[in-house]
This record gives C-alpha cells, sequence and structure tokens, in this order.
C-alpha cells in the first residue's frame, strides 16, 4: 500500500489527524518515509496557495507532488477512509441525480453512484436518499454497530419515507441535517420536520442548512421557519466556484454569525430581535 502524505491548506473539523498530514508548507526534516504528496484542495479560491504548497513541497521530496480535490475537478471513482477525511467520516455514494442551480456535486461527481460501505458513524454523501433501498439497509446494518451517528451530508425532504425513519428509529443517532435553501423548500421541511419530531426526535437532532446572501429579509424569515418546524437551523453563505471568496459587507458577516451558533439562535428567537440589530 503507498505511504502518503496529505497536505491541507488548513485544518477542519474534517481533517484526518494522523502522522501523514500536514497543514500548510512542510516542517523541513521532519517528513516521514512516503511514496507520494498529495497536496488536496477543497475550494477554488484555495487554489493560488494550494499550487503554492506544491510547489513547496517538491523542495522537499524527490517523490511525485500531486495536487487535486474538488476545486480541480478532480474524478471521482472511489472512496478510501481516513485519506482526505477523518476515519469516522465516511461516503458510501457520491453524485447527485438533481441539479440544483447554486450545487456543484452533479457537474463535479455526475450522477448518483453508490460505492463500497465501510465503518463510520457520519455519512456524508451528498444525496444518501438517493441510494437504493438494499444499499441503504446495507448501510443501516453497520450503524447498528455505532454510537454518536451523523446524517451529515443534507437529507432530501420528500425523499424521507417510512423506510428511513422506522431505521433511525433502530439506531443512535446524533444529528439529521436537512436543507431548506429557497422559499419554496419550506413547506417540505416543515413537513420532514413535523415527521422525524412525531417519530421522537427533537431540535437537538434535527439541524437544517439554509443557504443565505441574497435578500437578509427573506432569508430571516426562512431561518425563523426552520426553527418554528422544530429543526435548528445552519446558515450557510453563499460562495460561487471562483478564484476569491466573496467578500460580504459586516452586516451579513453579522446576520450569518449569529444564524450558525445554536445559542445565539435561541436568544434571538426568544427575545425576537429585529432586522434593526443586525446592522442593516
Ligand atoms: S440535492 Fe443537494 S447535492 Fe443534489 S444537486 Fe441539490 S444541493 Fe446538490
Amino acid at each position: 500500500m503507498k505511504r502518503i502524505i496529505r497536505v491541507f491548506p488548513r485544518r477542519t473539523s474534517y481533517t484526518p489527524d494522523d502522522d501523514m498530514v500536514f497543514i500548510g508548507e512542510p516542517p523541513g526534516l521532519m517528513i516521514p518515509p512516503h511514496d507520494e504528496v498529495h497536496v488536496s484542495c477543497v475550494f477554488t479560491w484555495d487554489r493560488e496557495y494550494c499550487e503554492e504548497l506544491r510547489f513547496q513541497w517538491e523542495g522537499w521530496t524527490d517523490k511525485p507532488v500531486r495536487l487535486g480535490g474538488p476545486a480541480y475537478g478532480s474524478p471521482v471513482e472511489s472512496f478510501t477512509p481516513g485519506l482526505y477525511l477523518k476515519s469516522n467520516i465516511i461516503l458510501t455514494s457520491r453524485g447527485c441525480n438533481n441539479n440544483c442551480p447554486w450545487c456543484l456535486v452533479p457537474k463535479r461527481e455526475g450522477k448518483l453512484q453508490e460505492l463500497p460501505i465501510y465503518e463510520g458513524n457520519v455519512i456524508q454523501d451528498n444525496n444518501f436518499l438517493q441510494t437504493s433501498r438494499k444499499h441503504k439497509d446495507q448501510v443501516f446494518s453497520m450503524l447498528r454497530r455505532q454510537k454518536g451517528i451523523c446524517f451529515k451530508g443534507g437529507l432530501q425532504n420528500n425523499l424521507i419515507d417510512d423506510h428511513f425513519i422506522e431505521n433511525i428509529q433502530a439506531i443512535r443517532i446524533s444529528e439529521l441535517w436537512l436543507a431548506c435553501d429557497t422559499d419554496g423548500a419550506v413547506p417540505s421541511m416543515q413537513n420532514t420536520a413535523k415527521r422525524l419530531t412525531k417519530a421522537g426526535f427533537t431540535r437537538e437532532h434535527i439541524k437544517c442548512y439554509v443557504l443565505i446572501g441574497d435578500d437578509m429579509e427573506a432569508n430571516e424569515r426562512r431561518l425563523q421557519a426552520v426553527y418554528a418546524a422544530g429543526a435548528m437551523p445552519f446558515a450557510q453563505l453563499y460562495q460561487p466556484a471562483q478564484d476569491t471568496k466573496l467578500d460580504y459587507d459586516r452586516a451579513w458577516k453579522k446576520f450569518h454569525r449569529m444564524w450558525s451558533r445554536p445559542a445565539a439562535i435561541r436568544a434571538h428567537v426568544e427575545r425576537g430581535t429585529s432586522m434593526w440589530d443586525y446592522g442593516t
């Protein structure tokens, strides 16, 4: 098996933490024996820095230094646990059969493809609910051995069926992530949150990604609707795939920060803060 050093531009909660993982520039003479170096780039606005990292690492090894990842549209053929994600975070499928206009997954990964199933408690699939019944059953059978289970990739509201609900009731769920990215998605999110609540899950388990960044008042209404439906919203500021990250103004940054922190969200909803408080 190849010994691969993986290099990331920064550490996140998803970054693996074994001895072959490095953040940023080479640490000098302390590089462990290896066969290849992979610089992994997720975001397009990190490409310039990652290219610089490749150059830096080439100066410290006579082995191949490869640069790739989602930001380079690297082909997605398989998944190796622990390589570019922490070993408990797994992908059981790639791609998605939908085509949401703001999302790069279908362009980068194509139609949904089921993958071999490894052990893990965080399911990071883009659209797990589009997998076949047989695949889901195999995933649930693996999950019966896990604790602190998160469906983190975003569950498509209208694909949550009785089979899914019965199975999640039989395992140790920590988080179920829905998505409510447009105003049109609010009714199906409400319906899903209601069904999950009836099945015994609470706002502690039901989380919901909410895309924001166009109209603050409309975004606020959607975020409030998610909270009122019994889910904990998590705002995500829209970022197009381009070389420079969109720089939002102070009011948007404040709005985003508040709507991505559960304690601040609870306080905000309970005291009914007005739009004025965001500095708009
Ligand atoms: S359902 Fe999710 S993964 Fe699929 S295209 Fe839409 S946003 Fe992307």
